[in-house]
Formats: structure tokens, C-alpha cells, sequence
């Protein structure tokens, strides 16, 4: 098959690559000139553990092409995926749709025989409605169907959550497209994941309902970490008490600073818009998203409170600023929020990121930037864990209390073993455990 993949961010780069090791012909198109530069040279603009390989190997043989002309991209293409951003639009929350909506208008100028045209951005009910509308104006006579097709992938482990994910779903409004989506995806066959046919609206709201359902998830054992603070109990061994029940299951019961990232926040927003606007109110998520918003502030008092009530001239050392281990994606990344209220509160925050640092660096222009874990620790007052990168789960704790000008660790990912940390004679805070 020949795939056009529109938008070579974290979902259209990953996408297009596994695609093309599958076997498929891809071209990747990017409005974003230095990026398909990059491309172009063999750089990869974004960090994704594996992706370097992948992308050269395919390149290589001639499978994976890269250009920011989107017009002869689309022509003879046999399905052309949009996976463009949709951001929070301000003010309302509502997303953005105008990169998909631009997308759409160029690619049914340019369409050229009967063609798929897939909606891989998270999108609210009803988009595809609208993509094929615009389309028909751009182009009466075009052939083509508009297909929905949302990503799960996670960053960190994107490439193989592509190719082995738990389904795969596809809302589709006709047999042919439906015979062009079983063909794409058939090199996954071999690892048998559902493909989970349905009609376009309710596949763009599974995507919703999946994440707000994630944060709903890791809201509510935030909030338990709390009452297991104030009563004595663990945090950790509750959740591998409930988790342990299949009807509950164990992922996503990790209490943290609160999520973040490209997706949960964005899309839980986009959802109630939705909800308000067919007057059906998600009251549980309207919930979700206002005790997280509160949890990052929260987090930031939570270092004031280890540092006796004032960080003011304190040097704090950050370990880990991207929103998650092995990304180096900062969009919404809870270290934003206890940066800001730290520097507000004025304390000297040093920090340190094995990837996110050049994405970092323009979001938080106070924070001194260092380049290994224990250069930050050097004379801090505290030292403050935000993102469980694998470098720190093992760090080593005599070194650590000898670098700090107090021996203080609040560790907000409960990477440290409570009885561990403190027999070096740290003070040692972390999550829901008292
Ligand atoms: P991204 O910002 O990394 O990438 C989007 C890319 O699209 C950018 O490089 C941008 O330059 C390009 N672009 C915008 N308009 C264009 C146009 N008209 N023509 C060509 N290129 C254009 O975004 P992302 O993280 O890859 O997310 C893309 C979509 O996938 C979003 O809807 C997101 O919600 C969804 N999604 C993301 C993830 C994730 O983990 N990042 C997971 C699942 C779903």
C-alpha cells in the first residue's frame, strides 16, 4: 500500500516508520521545514527510544520518504493519514481543529483517484463529518471516504505499542475503506491484536473515553495517596492490593505529582467540552481535571512544607522534567507547574533531564540547566525527584546526602524504598506513604 502520513510528530513520525517496516511505502510529510530537514539528513527531531534505527533501516530500502510538499504526496497515495497536533483551544478548551481542518483542504485539492482518508489525530465526535464535508467542497468530484482511526500509542514506548497494541480501532462508514484498513493493518495479524471495527463517531469518542477513563484512574489513587498519608497506611501496597483484582487491574495506580503530557490534559478538557455542548455533562471527569490542576500546585507545597515553610534563597535540585521517562516531551509536564511555583516563591532551582533539557531550557528560562544527575545536588537544600527516569532509581545515596547542604529528598514518583533513603539519614518524602 502507499501511505501519505500528514504531520511527522510523535504519532505521525512513529507511525509512518512502523508502517513502512510492515512493509508499506510511506511518505511522511511535515509542514515544518527543519524538521523534514532533519529528516532528510537522518536526524530525528523528536527522542524515541528505537525510532533512530527504524527510520534509517526503512529509509534505506526505500520505504520511508520524507518532503514538506504535501500535494504529490496525496496523489496516488491509497490512504492519506492525518496525524497533526490538536491542542487545547484557548479559552474554551474545546481542541484545536484547525491543522486537521488545513490538512483536509489541501488533500482534497490534491486527491486523485478513490482514496482513504484517515483521521489518526485525537478529534472531537463529529470531526470526520466535518473533514469529509470539507474535503467535497475542496474537490466535488473526488473519491474518497473518511476514515477514523485514533492512536493509543504511548511515548517511551511508542514503537512497540504500534506494533503490538492491545486493538486496533477503526470507524468506518463503507465496505471499501473498511477493505483498505484491514489490508493496512494486516502485518499485524501475526500478533492478533482485535481490530475493532465501529461507525466513525464512536471511534472518535473511544479515544476520549480511553484517556479521560487513564486519568480518571491515576486521579483517584493520587487522592487515596493522600488519606494514606493523613491515616498511616501505604499508598503503594494499596495499589497492588486493588490492583491485583482483574476488574481493576494494576496499571495506571502509580500516585504521583498529577498527570500530564500531550494528550490527558488536552483531551480531558476537549471531552467536557463536548459533553457541555450536547448537554450531557461528564460530571466525574469535570472532577478529575480540576483535583489535578490542584495536585501540581500541591506538589510544589509539598517541597516548601519538607524545607520548613520557605524555599525563599534555597537552591532546589530537580531531577527529571519531561512529563514522563524516556520522552523528551515537556507539553504539560507536571515539573512545569512546581517549577513555576518555586522560582515564584524564591528559591534557585537547578535541575537536570537525560533528554528533555533543549525542550525545556525556553519553557523555564530561571532554572540553571546541568548535564548528569549529581552536578544540580551540589549544595542544594533539597533535591527533588519530578520524572523516574531508570538514572534514578539507583542513585547513589552516600554521594547523594554528601553533595546536599541539607539532606533532604522528596521524591514525588516513590522511586526509594521509605527505610532505604532514610538509613543514610536523609529526610526522605515521598507520595502516600506516612
Ligand atoms: P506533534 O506536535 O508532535 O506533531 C504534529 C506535527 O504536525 C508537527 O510536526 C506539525 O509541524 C505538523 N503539521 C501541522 N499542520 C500540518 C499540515 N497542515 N501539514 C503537514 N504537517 C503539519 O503532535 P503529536 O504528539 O504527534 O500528536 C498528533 C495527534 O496525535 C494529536 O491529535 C494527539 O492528540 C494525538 N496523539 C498523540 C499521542 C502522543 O503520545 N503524542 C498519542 C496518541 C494520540
Amino acid at each position: 500500500m502507499n501511505i501519505t502520513m500528514i504531520g511527522s510528530g510523535y504519532v505521525g513520525l512513529v507511525s509512518g516508520a512502523c508502517f513502512a517496516d510492515f512493509g508499506h511505502v510511506v511518505t511522511c510529510v511535515d509542514s515544518d521545514a527543519s524538521k523534514i530537514e532533519r529528516l532528510l539528513r537522518g536526524e530525528i527531531p523528536i527522542y524515541e527510544p528505537g525510532l533512530d534505527d527504524l527510520v534509517a533501516s526503512n529509509v534505506r530500502q526505500k520505504r520511508l520518504f520524507f518532503t514538506t510538499d504535501l500535494a504529490p504526496a496525496v496523489k496516488g497515495a491509497d490512504a492519506v493519514f492525518i496525524a497533526v497536533g490538536t491542542p487545547s483551544r484557548r479559552g474554551d478548551g474545546h481542541a484545536d481543529l484547525s491543522y486537521v481542518f488545513a490538512a483536509a483542504e489541501t488533500i482534497g485539492k490534491a486527491l486523485d483517484g478513490y482514496t482513504v482518508i484517515v483521521d489518526k489525530s485525537t478529534v472531537p465526535v463529529g470531526t470526520g463529518d466535518e473533514v469529509e464535508r470539507i474535503i467535497r467542497e475542496a474537490n466535488p468530484n473526488a473519491d474518497f471516504s473518511v476514515v477514523s482511526n485514533p492512536e493509543f500509542l504511548r511515548e517511551g514506548a511508542a514503537i512497540e505499542d504500534f506494533k503490538r497494541p492491545d486493538r486496533v480501532v477503526l470507524g468506518v462508514e463503507d465496505e471499501r475503506s473498511k477493505a483498505v484498513m484491514a489490508e493496512i493493518y494486516r502485518p499485524l495479524s501475526l500478533n492478533a491484536p482485535p481490530l475493532v471495527f465501529v461507525n466513525r463517531r464512536t471511534s472518535e469518542l473511544i479515544k476520549y473515553a480511553a484517556n479521560a477513563f487513564l486519568a480518571t484512574k491515576i486521579t483517584f489513587i493520587n487522592e487515596v495517596a493522600d488519606l494514606c498519608e493523613k491515616v498511616g497506611a501505604n499508598v503503594q501496597d494499596v495499589s497492588r492490593g486493588i490492583g491485583l483484582d482483574g476488574r481493576i487491574g494494576s496499571k495506571f495506580l502509580h500516585a504521583g505529582p498529577g498527570y500530564g503530557g500531550s494528550c490527558f490534559p488536552k483531551d480531558t478538557l476537549a471531552l467536557l467540552k463536548t459533553g457541555q455542548d450536547y448537554s450531557a455533562p461528564l460530571r466525574i471527569v469535570e472532577t478529575v481535571v480540576a483535583v489535578n490542576d490542584a495536585r501540581k500546585r500541591a506538589m510544589a507545597r509539598k517541597v516548601i512544607a519538607a524545607l520548613d515553610g520557605s524555599v525563599r534563597g534555597k537552591k532546589i535540585a530537580l531531577l527529571g522534567l519531561a512529563f514522563k521517562p524516556n520522552t523528551d516531551d515537556m507539553r504539560d509536564a507536571p515539573s512545569l507547574a512546581i517549577v513555576a511555583s518555586l522560582v515564584g516563591d524564591g528559591a534557585k532551582v537547578h535541575a537536570y533531564d537525560p533528554e528533555a533539557t533543549s525542550q525545556a531550557r525556553p519553557l523555564m528560562p530561571e532554572v540553571v540547566f546541568h548535564e548528569d544527575a549529581y552536578a544540580p545536588i551540589e549544595g542544594a537544600d533539597a533535591l527533588v525527584i519530578v520524572t523516574e527516569w531508570d538514572a534514578f532509581r539507583a542513585l547513589d545515596l552516600e554521594k547523594v546526602k554528601s553533595l546536599l547542604k541539607t539532606p533532604i529528598i522528596v521524591d514525588l514518583r516513590n522511586i526509594y524504598g521509605v527505610d532505604e533513603v532514610r538509613k543514610h539519614g536523609i529526610t526522605y518524602v515521598s507520595v502516600g506513604r506516612a
